[in-house]
């Protein structure tokens, strides 16, 4: 096992080597390297934006978020990548827990960002906020129905619930918020509520759980606001609501995408400066418009499509909290059923 793992990480490091030998031979500081678990089409723009403003090129390598931190441990010091940029708390903390990042301190990012939204230690900053929240078919279900997370445990909703499956991230740092929040007790007795009320097996995504509802296969489930977002875009009748779960306690789930200086950044200050960019008013807007996401910057104001959903309240534990608690939350799930 041992052998394939480092033969992967070789391979790895060939091909990567590969896709950056094409890159010019420029002094360190005329560009920055960043390593994107979120794809090129949605960066792109705003990368080009940035090296207009500031004469900075910018070389880009888009992964998977394990395959990114899985080579930024394996090239240690020799990392080409000045900045990580990827979604979700959990593999933020993660990437801090493999001493993949170091800390950055800016004033103009903890004065753009709000406190629940980046790294206690400041080696992750928040982009974009996305919610994690209940989705329900509009032809079946009134939102005064509706409620809770833990509502959803309910016997009401006995073969009515669609469920994404638990071996992706963000419902580990769903679980693992609801966990803070509740105890582990009363959260594994609302996972195994949530198990027993499955309309079917859990989906492999978001987007198709989303249509299973719209189909009639279900009539609740959990997913991402901008999932919702991007079908509404494309079909403005899509039949599926979004209901903004416990807001008369301590709010919805929200989760960020984000970035970071790496560890062994050899550009420093121009990967400051990009992240700082990236969280700018006028970057921000290019770059939750494009995705359906919620500025994490909150003089910005976000898409139409979105705005249509209204305001929320945020629960503001930390979103750090959500990788420190994955683990036990994985655990909790595996124990109730949950695949
Ligand atoms: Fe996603």
């Amino acid at each position: 096992m041992a052998t394939s793992r480092l033969d992967q990480l070789f391979k790895t490091a060939v091909l990567f080597a590969a896709a950056l030998a094409w890159l010019p031979a420029a002094s360190e500081n005329s560009h920055v390297t960043v390593y994107s678990a979120r794809n090129e089409q949605l960066l792109k723009p705003l990368l080009d934006q940035f090296t207009r403003q500031t004469g900075t090129q910018v070389q880009l390598l888009t992964a998977s978020e394990a395959a990114l931190l899985a080579r930024l441990g394996a090239e240690g010091a020799s990392t080409p990548a000045d900045v990580l940029i990827t979604v979700d708390a959990g593999n933020l903390w993660q990437a801090t827990q493999q001493n993949l990042l170091q800390p950055l301190q800016s004033p103009a990012l903890e004065k753009a960002i709000p406190t629940h939204l980046r790294d206690p230690g400041n080696q992750w900053f928040g982009l974009s906020v996305r919610a994690r929240t209940i989705v329900y078919s509009k032809a079946r279900i009134k939102p005064s129905d509706l409620s809770t997370y833990e509502y959803l445990a309910d016997p009401k909703w006995r073969g009515k619930l669609c469920l994404r499956t638990s071996k992706k991230v963000y419902n580990q740092s769903l679980v693992a918020m609801l966990t803070q929040e509740y105890g582990e007790a009363r959260t594994e007795t609302m996972v195994r509520g949530w198990v027993a009320n499955l309309a079917t097996e859990v989906f492999p995504d978001d987007t198709a759980l989303l249509k299973a509802i719209a189909a009639g296969q279900c009539q609740v489930g959990i997913a991402n606001s901008y999932y919702l977002g991007r079908l509404l875009d494309a079909d403005a009748n899509f039949p599926v609501g979004l209901f903004w779960a416990n807001q008369a306690g301590s709010g919805v789930h929200v989760n960020v995408s984000g970035a970071g200086i790496t560890r062994h950044a050899k550009n420093r200050a121009g990967a400051q400066q990009l992240i700082e960019f990236l969280a700018s008013d006028v970057a921000q807007k290019i770059y939750t418009d494009k995705d359906l996401e919620y500025p994490a910057n909150p003089k910005v104001e976000a898409d139409s499509v979105i705005k249509a959903w209204g305001t929320f309240k945020p629960n503001v534990i930390n979103v750090s909290k959500a990788g420190e608690l994955q683990a036990a939350a994985t655990r909790l799930m595996d124990r109730a059923g949950y695949k």
